[in-house]
């Protein structure tokens, strides 16, 4: 198939980053050649008509929740899986920085192919001339400092978006545990530093995701930002009752904001029953989908892959499998204009919001 009769899809959320500090000694070539290992790698974006997204740079804990089995346990009807410990700032702002340079070192060494975006107009340069629109994202602050210095480095390096907590606390927040069934409503929100990192992310025009607040920090960020509220990879909890999803009432706030929503392809956040199967109909995703459409609205709803980061549905597979999402949601009667919207279109739109023009 041709790249120009593929449907062009912007993505919220992926953590191929992750997968390629993890030992590879030449990462960004793997990367730009295609290793072929997990959901991305850059020939397959372009097999699957991947023009862009969201790169999270994400600290991993050492022992995920104390030595938990965690797929084990998320494929039990009910679970609750144990957060680990708070980072520490020095290794963190290392694996940080590391992450970082390799987005930097993809973009140098991709020769033009890749381009970390700054603001909407770099990114539908990058969709009408066939490059990856990588925005630089941090998926839990653990490696910035209190005082917020780094921040400074790393919005010059391209940084635009920032969920300040990963689920784990750290000194800006506390963000919902991994459980099922329950309400995101777990524990205490933002803390006072946290409050400062969202009025400073407000005054560089950084995005602030998010995905993975509990409610009260959800609230928090609601009172405080000038910015449309953004949730990058979540999904609807009147279907999903996961504590990762958002209630009506949340929705609607997004709504009122002009926000958006980036549908997860994680089947523990689209499954009614949480569970961690890549047995999981496409269908099951659409239904988010509409159910996202009628409470946010056509221009609020977007994807949030989190390839690289999560069990997806087998039918999609990897990248490549974007066109077979694209066709059911073609089937299911989404007309070309709303494909287009959701599939890249809302989220150009809401970062132009964002970040101004
Ligand atoms: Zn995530």
């Amino acid at each position: 198939m041709s790249r120009s009769s593929l449907m062009p899809v912007f993505d919220g959320h992926n953590d191929v980053l992750l997968r390629l500090i993890r030992g590879k000694t030449q990462p960004e070539r793997d990367f730009l050649k295609g290793d072929n290992i997990g959901h991305l790698d850059w020939p397959r974006m372009k097999q699957g008509g991947f023009v862009g997204g969201f790169f999270a740079v994400y600290v991993p804990s050492e022992s995920t929740s104390g030595g938990v089995d965690v797929d084990a346990l998320m494929a039990r009807p009910q679970y609750d899986v144990p957060l680990p410990p708070q980072l520490e700032l020095g290794a963190s702002q290392r694996i940080t920085l590391h992450m970082t340079s390799l987005l930097l070192r993809i973009e140098r060494a991709s020769q033009g192919e890749v381009k970390i975006c700054r603001t909407a107009g770099d990114i539908r340069t990058c969709i009408d001339s066939g490059k990856l629109a990588a925005i630089l994202h941090i998926e839990g602050a653990e490696g910035i400092d209190p005082d917020l210095h780094i921040l400074d480095v790393l919005y010059e390096s391209g940084l635009r978006s920032i969920g300040p907590v990963w689920s784990r606390p750290n000194i800006f927040g506390h963000g919902v545990p991994f459980r099922y069934p329950s309400s995101p409503d777990t524990g205490p929100g933002l803390t006072e530093r946290g409050k400062d990192l969202v009025r400073a992310c407000n005054r560089l025009k950084i995005m602030v995701d998010l995905s993975h607040l509990n409610e009260k920090g959800f609230w928090d960020v609601a009172q405080l930002t000038d910015a449309p509220l953004v949730a990058t990879h979540s999904n609807a909890h009147a279907i999903c009752p996961h504590s990762r999803n958002l209630t009506d009432k949340q929705l609607a706030a997004i709504r009122e904001s002009r926000g958006m929503v980036g549908v997860n392809f994680a089947t523990s956040f689209i499954r009614p029953d949480g569970m961690r199967n890549d047995n999981t109909p496409l269908e099951e995703m659409i239904r988010h989908m509409d159910y996202l459409i009628e409470h946010v609205g056509v221009d609020g709803v977007g994807l949030g892959s989190d390839f690289d980061g999560a069990t997806i549905p087998a039918e999609i597979g990897d990248v490549r499998g974007l066109p077979r999402l694209v066709d059911a949601m073609r089937r299911h009667g989404y007309d070309e204009a709303i494909l287009r919207k959701l599939c890249y279109e809302n989220w150009v739109n809401a970062l132009e919001r964002t970040w101004g023009r």
